[in-house]
């Protein structure tokens, strides 16, 4: 079965519906048919200054909601990246094989570092290259991802080119698995720009109360005019929405379209909001039930982080011995 990875921060304890719809619901798809590993990134988490009670909190609320959106811990393994100390190791390597100039052209570096009103650690600049690391200790085929991160997922298949041809062939290429329609979901305040955990704004968040999130729906910024047609250039604020509408429910763009032929903008945010309420009631529910076993919840992560070990190790220990390490007997 091919392989698939894929990470996402605990940065903020609820995911956003960018998450769901542009990652974690491939994830949940891509389970059946493949080898799937997945992790809670919290040495991406740090890059970013966290408050440790509140990191180790957030670690166990987003692998409670991974597993209460439907990641199914038999058939994928779910874990938590500090568990594998592989990924920092391998990170150091890919750090070597990384050109200073290469990783200051991540957009993202540019764009958080931007925000960032402390200082910015040099982590922030180097994440792509342990992510690539995080992608490249399973051999993955395949990384399902928003396309918020096509650009780090081009630097980790060069990183592993130049790794093969100066040491011979060690990791697989992956390729990025982006589905189109969901590919960015963007914030309902500023439809040009993605939805974000690190930046508030109109982010509808899984764990907030639903009547908070319909509110922040009906309140979506909207574009001039007043028909309901899908045109992300000329209508963001409403071809958003409707993406969101049509992912949720299964239905095409089209005949959403169709239906809301003659109505306003305001009858498409009321039905949207109770689209997503129907939506999110269980799946809150099924969260607070993780989290009320946490010693349960741990269990399923220990065993995860047993299993991606099995796989990581073995990689890098490959990788030591094409650089010239001496392994350790
Ligand atoms: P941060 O702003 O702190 O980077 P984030 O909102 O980007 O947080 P991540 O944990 O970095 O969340 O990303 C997890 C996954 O969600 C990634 O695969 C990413 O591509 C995807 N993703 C994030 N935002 C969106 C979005 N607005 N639309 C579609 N996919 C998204
Ligand atoms: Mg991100």
């Amino acid at each position: 079965r091919p392989r698939v990875l894929s990470g996402i921060q605990p940065t903020a304890g609820s995911f956003h519906l960018g998450n769901y719809l542009g990652a974690v619901r491939q994830w949940v798809a891509l389970q059946e048919a493949h080898d799937a590993f997945y992790c809670v990134v919290d040495l991406h988490a740090i890059t970013v200054e966290q408050d440790p009670k509140t990191l180790r909190q957030n670690t166990r609320v987003s692998a409670a909601q991974l597993l209460a959106l439907g990641i199914d811990p038999d058939r994928a393994t779910l874990f938590v990246q500090s568990h594998v100390p592989e990924h920092a190791q391998l990170g150091w390597v890919m750090q070597c094989m990384t050109g200073f100039g290469e990783a200051s052209r991540m957009t993202q570096f540019k764009d958080k570092s931007a925000r960032q009103e402390q200082s910015v650690g040099v982590g922030l600049f180097t994440y792509p290259i342990l992510q690539a690391a995080d992608i490249l200790l399973y051999q993955a085929h395949y990384v399902p991802v928003g396309e918020d991160q096509r650009q780090h997922l081009e630097l980790t298949r060069d990183l592993a080119t130049r790794f093969n041809s100066r040491y011979g062939k060690t990791f697989r290429l992956p390729e990025a698995y982006i589905v189109k329609d969901t590919a960015k979901i963007f914030d309902l305040q500023d439809p040009t720009s993605k939805m974000s955990k690190s930046v508030p704004g109109g982010v509808v968040e899984l764990l907030e109360d639903p009547k908070r999130s319909a509110k922040k729906i009906r309140s979506a910024v909207t574009d001039t005019g007043r028909e309901i047609v899908f045109d992300v250039e000329n209508k963001p604020g409403v071809s958003n929405l409707l993406s969101i509408y049509s992912a949720l429910t299964d239905r095409t763009v089209e005949s959403l379209v169709q239906d809301y032929d003659g109505k306003g903008y305001g009858d498409l945010k009321k039905d949207l909001g109770e689209v997503f309420t129907e939506w999110v009631t269980p799946v809150q529910e099924r969260v607070k039930t993780y989290l009320d076993d946490v010693a349960s919840l741990d269990k399923i992560l220990a065993r995860g982080a047993e299993r991606a070990r099995e796989v990581a190790s073995g990689t890098l220990r490959r990788t030591y011995e094409k650089i010239g390490f001496v392994l350790p007997e």
